[in-house]
């Protein structure tokens, strides 16, 4: 995929999944094999390579696939996440082995549950949104899945919910996080999160390309800037080794020092 690509796939969080997840919705109801709402669908035509990415790499739990479909049907299903990014997330948080993980943005809980999946028995999620609606979205996907009793779903403004964890004695404990609420409290998101996360823990900090918006000069809005700002001072951090991925809408992979 190359770097030039990257606005038009990634629009809006990611456009191109966007297509191949709506395209999916209409083919998955009328075929049951899992990997078909990933072929025959008009965003393989336009990019092929992505196409062939998720057609080789995608093991989506059934519940899942339901709850993506679910997800399709509501007016905010943009803001999804990137199932082969999620996939990969929750890859990483088995290779570190964690237990402990929080996300900041949950919406219909589409990473929720795919994380929930991947913590072991004794795993939690702490899941931070100010939408209760969004969340009742997801909930019974959660359920249905048996991992419901690992997702501690919080209802409020985040940076409360990172300040409640921090006073509560939870610093250094967390082994994953998944930054991916309002962007112009990412920079809040972050230092918090650092400060929650255990030395060798990952930080995903989600919509790092924005739609391709921070390389355009024009682009003054507070969320093109707080992210670009992000961006050019994770590149400093000497806290942290990262990996800025073109998955998705981008990706910053920092892993605490
Ligand atoms: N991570 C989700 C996924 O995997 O599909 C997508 C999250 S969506 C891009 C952003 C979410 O952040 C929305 O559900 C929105 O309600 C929530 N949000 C916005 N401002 C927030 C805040 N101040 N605190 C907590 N959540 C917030
Ligand atoms: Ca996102």
């Amino acid at each position: 995929m190359s770097f030039r690509n990257i606005s038009k796939e990634a629009l809006a969080g990611s456009i191109t999944l966007g297509v191949v997840f709506v395209a999916g919705y209409f083919i998955g109801k009328k075929k049951s094999s899992r990997m078909s709402i990933f072929k025959s669908h008009g965003a393989g035509k336009e990019d092929p390579l992505l196409q062939y990415v998720l057609n080789h790499s995608m093991r989506e739990h059934p519940v899942l696939k339901s709850l993506r479909l679910r997800t399709m049907e509501d007016s905010g299903r943009m803001m999804m996440v990137a199932c082969e990014q999620s996939q990969f997330m929750t890859n990483l948080a088995k290779l570190i082995k964690a237990k402990k993980a929080l996300e900041i943005g949950v919406y219909t809980g589409y990473n929720t549950l795919n994380m929930a999946l991947a913590l072991p028995d004794d795993g939690v999620l702490v899941a931070c949104d100010i939408s209760e609606e969004y969340a009742n979205i997801g909930k019974p996907f959660w359920k249905e899945a048996g991992v419901e009793q690992k997702i501690d779903l919080r209802i409020q403004p985040a940076l409360k919910t990172l300040d409640d964890l921090l006073s509560s004695g939870q610093a250094e404990t967390f082994d994953f996080v998944f930054i991916d609420a309002d962007k112009v409290n990412y920079d809040n998101y972050y230092e918090k999160s650092l400060q929650l996360l255990r030395k060798g823990g990952i930080i995903a900090v989600d919509n790092v390309l924005w739609g391709g918006r921070v390389i355009n000069p024009a682009a003054d809005d507070r969320d093109t800037v707080a992210i670009d700002k992000l961006n050019k001072k994770l590149h400093r951090d000497t806290r942290i080794n990262l990996s800025m991925l073109t998955v998705g809408d981008g990706v910053t992979i920092a892993i605490k020092l």
